[in-house]
């Protein structure tokens, strides 16, 4: 089997996998009892906290743990109308994951003026646009940093300065970006991270927010995480997180040049096999594990099939939630056709996958493109 759907999920290391066990047997005590067990399991929260903030390079009071991303997402946008009800503009990237646009679409049915920002062809965030749309009534702008689907990286450096000019909240939604690119933390108020994407259990995620901005919580409670996310810490996947990271960030520069470096050779054995197909987002800046090609002509679930039968796991870019898949609402913003979105393969590279596997998947890519394009050619 061949795994390139690291974008949808990663493989737990195995240093952590090994450890887990071990967590679980050590600190199984509540990290709220004041006993002992309970004290040895809040210490192992708390390095952990300390561990995560140094490589994120902020303070552990500006991290708090969720359950994933989804919920680090909805906690912000949630928490944040309802710790500042007077200002109704939002501003945000047509690019979003869902779970910044599903909030977001509940917040525009309940009065809110949800704006989105225009993108580019390689989904660049428009800067005059947003200079044009921030006004003295916007609460918050939300543009994630590197796309689930492209990989395209935004400038928030820029962004955030200018949001932050202007008075109102800067949010990202860090999650395939995060050790794959640079983070500046200084323009931005609000960001998420889940640990599934950098090789750690599914289930555990963050919020970073600076210290000196209140958020009201979206779970209630026990007032864990100083009141913004009741409910038992989850110290295991606390601790393998901050495991995951770690070892990430110790590797960084190793893994993203193996990243980029599979992702280039399987871009340029395509791109030398076959005419008509194009790498989204080719003339920005990407993160070094994503490719999204187009091939035209050929419904790109066919490809998903074809190659799970190759043994190859990757990911089309439409969602299929009927029956019938629909299209990416990220290449729709982006300009491309309903046609070409149908037409879109997601391949995501993961610090496991080696060349040869790459190379042979590209090979089994290109054969079953001509096959497929004469197929739907006789359609
Ligand atoms: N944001 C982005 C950009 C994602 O890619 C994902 C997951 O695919 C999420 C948010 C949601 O993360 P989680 O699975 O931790 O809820």
């Amino acid at each position: 089997m061949v795994y390139l759907d690291n974008a949808a999920t990663t493989p737990v290391f195995e240093e952590v996998l090994n450890k887990l066990s071990d967590y679980y047997r050590q600190y199984f005590a509540n990290p709220n009892s004041v006993h002992r067990e309970g004290q040895k399991a809040r210490h192992l929260i708390e390095k952990s906290r300390v561990d995560i903030a140094s490589v994120l390079g902020c303070s552990d009071e500006e991290i708090f743990f969720t359950s994933c991303a989804t919920e680090s997402n909805n906690t912000i946008i949630f928490g944040m109308i309802d710790t500042y009800p007077e200002k109704k503009h939002i501003l945000v990237s047509p690019i979003e994951h869902k779970s910044v646009l599903v909030p977001l679409s509940k917040l525009a049915r309940n009065g809110y003026n949800v704006e989105f920002l225009k993108v580019d062809r390689d989904g660049v965030v428009d800067i005059d646009h947003l200079k044009r749309s921030i006004r003295d009534d916007t609460l918050m702008v939300a543009v994630i940093h590197g796309n689930n689907e492209t990989g395209v990286i935004q400038d928030i450096d820029t962004i955030g300065k200018i949001v932050k000019h202007k008075g109102a909240f800067f949010f990202t939604d860090a999650v395939q970006s995060f050790l794959k690119t640079d983070i500046n933390l200084d323009y931005i108020d609000f960001m998420s991270i889940s640990g599934h994407k950098i090789n750690a259990p599914k289930g555990i995620g963050l919020i970073y927010k600076k210290k000196e901005i209140k958020l009201s919580p979206l779970i209630y409670g026990g007032g864990q995480e100083k009141g913004l996310r009741s409910g038992t810490e989850n110290t295991q996947l606390i601790a393998s997180l901050a495991e995951a990271v770690k070892i990430w960030h110790k590797n960084r520069q190793v893994y993203s040049h193996r990243l980029s470096s599979l992702r280039d050779m399987f871009e340029e054995y395509v791109f030398s096999e076959l005419d008509n197909v194009t790498t989204v987002s080719k003339g920005a800046q990407r993160l070094p594990n994503i490719s999204n090609i187009i091939f035209h002509g050929v419904d790109a679930q066919s490809m998903v099939i074809a190659l799970d039968g190759e043994g190859v796991c990757v990911s089309s870019g439409s969602a299929c939630s009927s029956g019938t898949p629909s299209p990416s609402h990220v290449l729709l913003a982006m300009g491309f056709s309903e046609k070409e979105a149908l037409s879109s393969v997601r391949f995501s590279f993961g610090i496991y996958n080696t060349a040869e596997e790459v190379k042979q998947t590209a090979e089994k890519v290109v054969d079953i493109y001509k096959d497929l394009s004469l197929f739907f050619k006789k359609l």
